[in-house]
C-alpha cells in the first residue's frame, strides 16, 4: 500500500510523529496521477506548483514545532466549480474554459488555511448538472474500481480522485445527489452538510436554495474533520448559518444505543435493486444489533420528490446561468455582430452543453408568464408537503435510513439516451436538498462486485447525531470497498 492510500487520520498521525513528510506524500499522490489519471480523468487541471509549495509551507512549519490542524498537509481534491484563486474554475464547460477567479471560494480558502495540500480541479458534469460525470467538456471521468463504469456525479472527480488515489479526501458540491451518488459509486463516504452549514461564497451557482458544499473522504472521520474545517458563518454568504459548529465532532464515538433509525416504506419499492436492497438490510440489521431501535415510517409525498426537484433546479438554473452573455466574463463567440441578441445566441450556442442547454430551456418555460403558477409555484407548495414529511418523521426518529440510488454503478452510455432515465437516479437523494437536510452516504459492502451503500439522513443541523451514527456503523466494518482506512 502507498501513502496515497491511507486515511487523512493515519496520515495526520504520521506527519505529527514526522514518520513522513507533506512533500512524501504528495509525491506518492503525483505518482498514482501518472499511472491513473489517463484511464480515470479525475482532473481537469493539476495545480502541481501550488500543491509542492503548500506542501514545503506546512513541512516547514512542522520543522519547527508547530503543532498543525489534523487536515495540514493531506492532498485535496476541489470540484471545479468551486473558485480558486489564479487556478482556471471551469465548471466543465466550455463557457468558463478560460475564467481564472480573483478570489478562494469560502470553503477552499479555509481548507488551504488549515494546511489541505490541493492536487487540483476535479471533472464534473458540466454546473453540475448531471448524475455521472459524462457530461464533462473535459470528457468523462471513469469509476477506478472498473472504467467501464461510470463514477456517478456531477461530484464524479472528486470521488474518483479519491478513490484512485489521486487525493486523500475532497470538495465536491451537492445539489441534489452529486455528493452522496459518486460516494455510493465509488467506496467513499460523502457527507452533504445542512443547507447553511458551509458558506456557497465562490460557488459557482446551479441552483442556489438546493446548492451545498460537502466531502468525500475514506472514512466518516476522515469526512468530519474536513468538514468542520470548511464549515461556519461567513459574511460572504448570507445564507450561511450563524451556528456553533464545534459539536459536530463532540461524542463522534458514543455509539447508537437507544437511537431511534426511521425506516420510510416509500423508499423501499420495486425498482430498487434486489442485491443492493440485501445489502442495505444487513446494514439496518447491524445498527439493531448495536442497540439502535429501527422503526417503520411513512414519508408520503415522495412520489412528487423527482419532479418537485427537477421544477425548481432548472427554474434556478435557467435564472443562475442567465449571466453567461458573452460580455462580462468567460466565452465569447468571435465575429463582428451588429445587435446584442445575436452575440448572446451564438455565444450561449457554442459554450454549453445539451444538457446545460435542455436545463435552461425547462427552467426558462416553468418560469415563463402563464406557466409559473402551474409549474413553478406548485413545485414550492409541493416542497412545503416533502418537508413537512420529514418534519413529523423526526418527532419520532433521529435519523433516517435510506437507499442512495436504485441500483449500484451503471456502464457509460447505458443512460444518456434517456435523460428521464438520468433523472430518475435522483429518487432518493433530491428530498434531502429540497428540505435542506444533512445526509451521508455510507459503503455497505459489494453488490454484484461494485460498491453498495445506503444514506442516513439527519434533523437540520444535526449532523453530530448523523456522524456518530455513521461512525459506530464503520466501526462494525461495514467501511469502504475502495480503500484502505486505517
Ligand atoms: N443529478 C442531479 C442533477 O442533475 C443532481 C446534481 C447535483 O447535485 N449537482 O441536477
Amino acid at each position: 500500500m502507498e501513502l496515497c492510500d491511507f486515511s487523512a487520520l493515519r496520515l495526520a498521525e504520521m506527519l505529527r510523529t514526522r514518520e513522513v513528510s507533506a512533500t512524501e506524500i504528495l509525491r506518492s499522490v503525483f505518482r498514482r496521477i501518472e499511472e491513473r489519471e489517463e484511464a480515470v480523468n479525475a482532473y481537469i487541471t493539476v495545480a502541481r506548483d501550488h500543491a509542492l509549495a503548500q506542501a514545503d509551507r506546512i513541512d516547514r512549519r512542522l520543522a519547527d514545532g508547530e503543532s498543525l490542524p489534523p487536515v495540514a498537509g493531506i492532498p485535496l481534491a476541489v470540484k471545479d466549480n468551486l473558485c480558486t484563486r489564479g487556478i482556471r474554475t471551469t465548471c466543465g464547460s466550455r463557457m468558463l474554459e478560460n475564467y481564472v477567479p480573483t478570489y478562494d471560494a469560502t470553503a477552499v480558502e479555509r481548507a488551504l488555511a488549515a494546511g489541505a495540500v490541493m492536487i487540483g480541479k476535479a471533472n464534473l458534469d458540466e454546473f453540475g448538472m448531471g448524475s455521472s460525470t459524462e457530461n464533462s467538456a473535459f470528457g468523462p471521468t471513469r469509476n477506478p474500481l472498473d472504467t467501464a463504469y461510470v463514477p456517478g456525479g456531477s461530484s464524479g472527480g472528486s470521488a474518483a480522485a479519491v478513490a484512485a488515489g489521486e487525493a486523500v479526501f475532497a470538495l465536491g458540491t451537492d445539489t441534489g445527489g452529486s455528493i452522496r451518488l459518486p460516494a455510493a459509486f465509488c467506496g467513499l463516504v460523502g457527507i452533504k452538510p445542512t443547507y447553511g452549514r458551509v458558506s456557497r461564497h465562490g460557488v459557482v451557482a446551479y441552483a442556489s436554495s438546493l446548492d451545498q458544499v460537502g466531502v468525500l473522504a475514506r472514512s466518516v472521520e476522515d469526512g468530519a474533520f474536513l468538514l468542520h474545517t470548511i464549515a461556519g458563518h461567513d459574511v460572504m454568504d448570507s445564507t450561511s448559518a450563524a451556528r456553533e459548529k464545534d459539536s459536530m465532532l463532540h461524542g463522534l464515538n458514543n455509539g447508537v444505543k437507544g437511537l431511534k433509525i426511521g425506516l420510510p416504506r416509500e423508499y423501499f419499492v420495486e425498482g430498487l435493486d434486489a442485491a443492493l436492497r440485501r445489502r442495505i438490510e444487513e446494514a439496518v440489521r447491524r445498527f439493531e444489533v448495536e442497540g439502535a431501535e429501527v422503526l417503520d415510517i411513512t414519508l408520503p409525498h415522495t412520489t412528487y420528490a423527482t419532479s418537485v426537484y427537477y421544477l425548481i433546479a432548472t427554474a434556478e438554473a435557467g435564472s443562475n446561468l442567465a449571466r453567461y452573455d458573452g460580455v462580462k466574463y468567460g466565452y465569447r463567440a468571435s465575429g463582428n455582430f451588429t445587435d446584442i441578441v445575436s452575440l448572446y445566441n451564438r455565444t450561449r450556442s457554442e459554450a454549453f452543453g445539451p444538457e446545460v442547454k435542455r436545463r435552461i430551456l425547462l427552467g426558462t418555460y416553468i418560469l415563463s408568464t402563464g406557466y409559473y403558477d402551474a409549474y413553478y409555484l406548485k413545485a414550492q407548495q409541493a416542497r412545503a408537503l416533502i418537508r413537512q414529511d420529514f418534519d413529523s418523521a423526526f418527532r419520532n426518529v433521529d435519523c433516517i435510513l435510506t437507499p442512495v440510488s436504485p441500483t449500484g454503478p451503471f456502464k457509460f452510455g447505458e443512460k444518456t439516451a434517456s435523460p428521464l432515465q438520468m433523472y430518475l437516479v435522483d429518487v432518493y437523494t433530491a428530498s434531502v436538498n429540497l428540505c435542506g437536510l444533512p445526509a451521508v452516504s455510507l459503503p455497505c459492502g459489494t453488490a454484484a462486485g461494485l460498491p453498495a451503500a445506503f444514506q442516513l439522513i439527519g434533523r437540520r443541523f444535526d449532523e453530530k447525531t448523523l456522524l456518530r451514527a455513521a461512525v459506530a456503523y464503520e466501526r462494525l466494518g461495514g467501511g469502504p470497498g475502495g480503500a484502505e482506512h486505517g
